[in-house]
């Protein structure tokens, strides 16, 4: 039989956007339940390294989530190792937020649940998962030892993992669909001056070849500006071309644009009244660790306010056995 718990605040995702809102919920006595989703952090839990979150000059992404976590657990977040299945939004607070074996009727939510990388969409790539095609070099840079990689894009994620690759392929070629890049200078600079790093710039990948193994052998390439096409050996593709926002759980609940980012007003309200929602999964210009914190900040503020002002018409948390 399906757990039901009855909740002031069911925060949906492990990134910096929900831990921000973690510790501001549970400091104002509301003890929030986060579920974690199928990452601890997120994205910040797959990153090698930090260096621009004010105050912390350097730290690996994932002891970064781990402080993140010890700071919400010390106030009193309880944190729930599940991923959300469904939810129900249309009959107003308390809203059902259904996981693989817990139903949470909760007063509000605040939805922190990202984005995931995008995908090239091209032959070969699904087929290449876990066989020389990724989109995560903390993860799998140690596979790549001795080995020559591609990496394609041309923005900050592209260029930073590009840079951390080389700690452990062999060559690391950037291939970009344009002549110059979308990264930020100081990142640039960098990888222009590493030795292990070179451009193949207004390119595209075409397919992915795989050997007889099904292990990724080469990428077919397209140069858009002289049509030349070729066919490149290579070890490992990692793609870094940006994100999607894991919006789709939503059902059309919750008003998103067209690339499925959530529309949140300056308050961080969706258009359900009493869902909030915070971090990449309606933030597609800044999507930093700092910036996600303060959504998480400013998200978990205006629920608080809202229980307070709503506090006569939310029903009692006994109301539903726990
Ligand atoms: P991004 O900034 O959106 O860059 C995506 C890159 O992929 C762009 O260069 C884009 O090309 C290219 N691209 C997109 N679709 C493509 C396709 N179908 N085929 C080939 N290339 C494609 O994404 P991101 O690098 O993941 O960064 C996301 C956000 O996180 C940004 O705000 C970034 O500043 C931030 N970030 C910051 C840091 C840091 O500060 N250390 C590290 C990582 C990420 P075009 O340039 O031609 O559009």
């Amino acid at each position: 039989m399906t757990n039901i718990k009855r909740e002031r605040v069911v925060i949906i995702g492990s990134g910096p956007a929900g831990f921000a809102a973690a510790v501001y919920t549970a400091r104002a006595q509301l003890k929030p339940v986060m579920i974690v989703g199928p990452q601890l952090g997120g994205q910040l839990g797959l990153t090698h390294e930090i260096e621009n979150y004010p105050g912390v000059p350097s730290m690996g992404g994932m002891d970064l989530v781990e402080q993140f976590k010890q700071q919400a657990e010390h106030f009193g977040t309880e944190l729930a190792y599940d991923v959300v299945e469904s939810v129900d939004f249309s009959k107003g607070s308390p809203f059902t937020v259904t996981t693989t074996d817990t139903t949470y009727l909760a007063d509000t939510v605040i939805v922190t649940i990202g984005a995931n990388p995008r995908k090239l969409g091209v032959p070969g790539e699904d087929e290449g998962v876990g066989a020389g095609v990724s989109y995560c070099g903390t993860c799998d840079g140690f596979f790549f030892r001795g080995k020559e990689i591609v990496v394609v894009g041309g923005g900050d994620s592209a260029i930073e993992e590009a840079i951390f690759l080389t700690k452990f392929a062999t060559k690391v070629e950037i291939i970009h669909r344009r002549d110059s890049l979308r990264a930020g200078v100081a990142l640039q600079n960098r990888a222009f001056k590493n030795e292990k790093i070179s451009f193949i710039w207004n390119t595209v990948v075409e397919k992915i070849d795989a050997d007889a193994n099904g292990t990724v052998s080469a990428v077919h390439l397209h140069n858009i500006k002289t049509g030349e096409q070729w066919v490149k050996p290579t070890q490992g593709v990692f793609i870094f071309i940006g994100h999607t926002p894991n919006s789709d759980v939503f059902g059309g609940q919750l008003a998103a644009d067209d690339a499925g980012y959530l529309i949140t007003d300056s308050l961080y309200r969706t258009n359900v009244e009493g869902v909030f929602a915070a971090g990449e999964v309606q933030d597609q210009v800044y999507r930093q660790v700092a910036t996600s914190v303060g959504q998480g900040v400013g998200a978990a503020m205006s629920a608080i306010h809202w229980l307070q002002e709503h506090e006569d018409q939310l029903q009692p948390l006994e109301s539903v056995a726990n």
